[in-house]
């Protein structure tokens, strides 16, 4: 069976995760005509078990032009949002009041100023506070003896990511994107016109072809002549059952969510394509949460998971443009959420011919071709 439509689109995103949805509703917004191919329900799906953070503070110590991209996306998130309340009826639950690293000790908090004021520096216009515990609980009432400050910055926030996931969805079908689910790409042809994507159900053919199936990456780059050298990083999430406000500001490891529920998570663990959830790490994430909030002792958990991230060696995205294979980009990143207004308003504009931004060449895997060994950041 061939699935091949008579009029071939524009553009084949290969992933209909956070990256390829946000990409392929920005390249309709541009007016590509876009199929995107997303693996069934058995994939590896980061976008379906993630934190929901934008999250700005602290990203970039190290290659500063990433926390010029990560804020140029936050800066237009509220854009993309009312975009797809506009568009589809669907609330992503934005909300940018800002957010707090707690610290537990010293050594903690003069860590945190360093990285901090490392960026300042070298970025200028970087809003943050270092705070005492006064003045945290000043404006967090809850929070527990056991923190002792907090890093403040204005620039982060928050969204409901399976609401946006879902946003993204219906708002690039709105816009004519044809979404195959179910399909997964196997093999890419390069042609002289253009792709041929070899799928397992069908045969898909364009002009470009744009490669965001997050952990997918690796094994499908180097048909374009690309590379994609990314690795799953398991990170473990509970939620609790809803509960009254008590928390308006995210936090790198506690949140509430738009719906009352709280969610706790910050583990990072390199153990390959596993996703199981394991106890002891669960029940450091629950610790580390009752510590900053003794109030939710008590509060009931409801669900557990364990995702992967998508990690390249340093732990910055990859964007690239085949050299070998004009048409062909890669797209792939491990802050999907925070990144998801960028992959929309400024990377599909350059997969259709638009200049490309001027953080992006920092960004090209050719970095790795002759580094050592990366410590992955953030
Ligand atoms: C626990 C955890 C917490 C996180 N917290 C945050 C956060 O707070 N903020 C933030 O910004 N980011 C966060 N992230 C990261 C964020 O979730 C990811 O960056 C984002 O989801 C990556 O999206 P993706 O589309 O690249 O990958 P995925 O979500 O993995 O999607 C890839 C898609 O491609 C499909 N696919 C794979 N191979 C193929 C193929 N050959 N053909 C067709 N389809 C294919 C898969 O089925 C999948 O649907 C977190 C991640 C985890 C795991």
């Amino acid at each position: 069976m061939t699935l091949t439509s008579t009029a071939s689109p524009d553009v084949l995103v290969l992933g209909g995760g956070l990256v390829g949805s946000a990409v392929a509703y920005g390249l309709a917004r541009e007016g590509a005509r876009v199929t995107v191919l997303d693996e069934d329900d058995g994939g590896l799906r980061a976008s379906r078990g993630n934190f929901g953070l934008v999250w700005i503070q602290g990203k970039g110590y190290g290659l500063s032009p990433y926390a010029r991209w990560s804020r140029s996306s936050a800066t237009r998130w509220p854009g993309l949002a009312q975009a797809l309340l506009d568009e589809t009826g669907v609330d992503v639950a934005l909300r940018q009041p800002g957010g707090f690293h707690f610290c537990f000790n010293d050594n903690e908090l003069a860590e945190r100023d360093k990285r901090l004021s490392t960026l300042q520096a070298e970025l200028g216009d970087y809003p943050y506070q270092m705070l005492d515990a006064a003045e945290v609980r000043a404006r967090i009432p809850h929070i527990g003896p056991a923190v002792i400050g907090a890093s403040y910055s204005p620039m982060d926030g928050h969204v409901n990511p399976l609401k946006l996931l879902r946003g993204l969805h219906t708002a690039m079908q709105a816009r004519g994107v044809r979404l195959v689910s179910g399909e997964r790409a196997e093999r890419i042809e390069p042609q002289a016109q253009g792709f041929v994507v070899h799928g397992r159900r069908g045969t898909y053919r364009a002009a470009r072809v744009v490669l965001a199936a997050g952990l997918g990456n690796r094994a499908l780059a180097p048909f374009v002549g690309l590379d994609a050298p990314v690795a799953p990083n398991r990170g473990q999430v509970l939620v609790s059952e809803r509960v009254a406000r008590f928390l308006d500001y995210p936090t790198l490891n506690v949140r509430q969510t738009d719906e009352g529920s709280v969610q706790f998570g910050d583990s990072m663990e390199e153990v390959g394509f596993n996703d199981f959830t394991t106890t002891h790490v669960l029940t450091d994430i629950a610790r580390r949460g009752v510590r900053a909030f003794p109030m939710l002792q008590h509060v009931r958990l409801v669900r557990m998971w364990a995702a992967l991230r998508v990690y390249s060696p340093d732990g910055f995205p990859i964007y690239d443009h085949s050299a070998a294979h004009p048409g062909a980009f890669v797209v792939t990143c491990h802050s999907g959420v925070t990144l998801a207004a960028a992959h929309a308003l400024r990377v599909a504009p350059w997969i259709m011919g638009a200049p490309m931004p001027d953080e992006l060449p920092h960004f090209s895997a050719r970095r790795f071709e002759h580094a050592g060994e990366l410590t992955p950041a953030h």
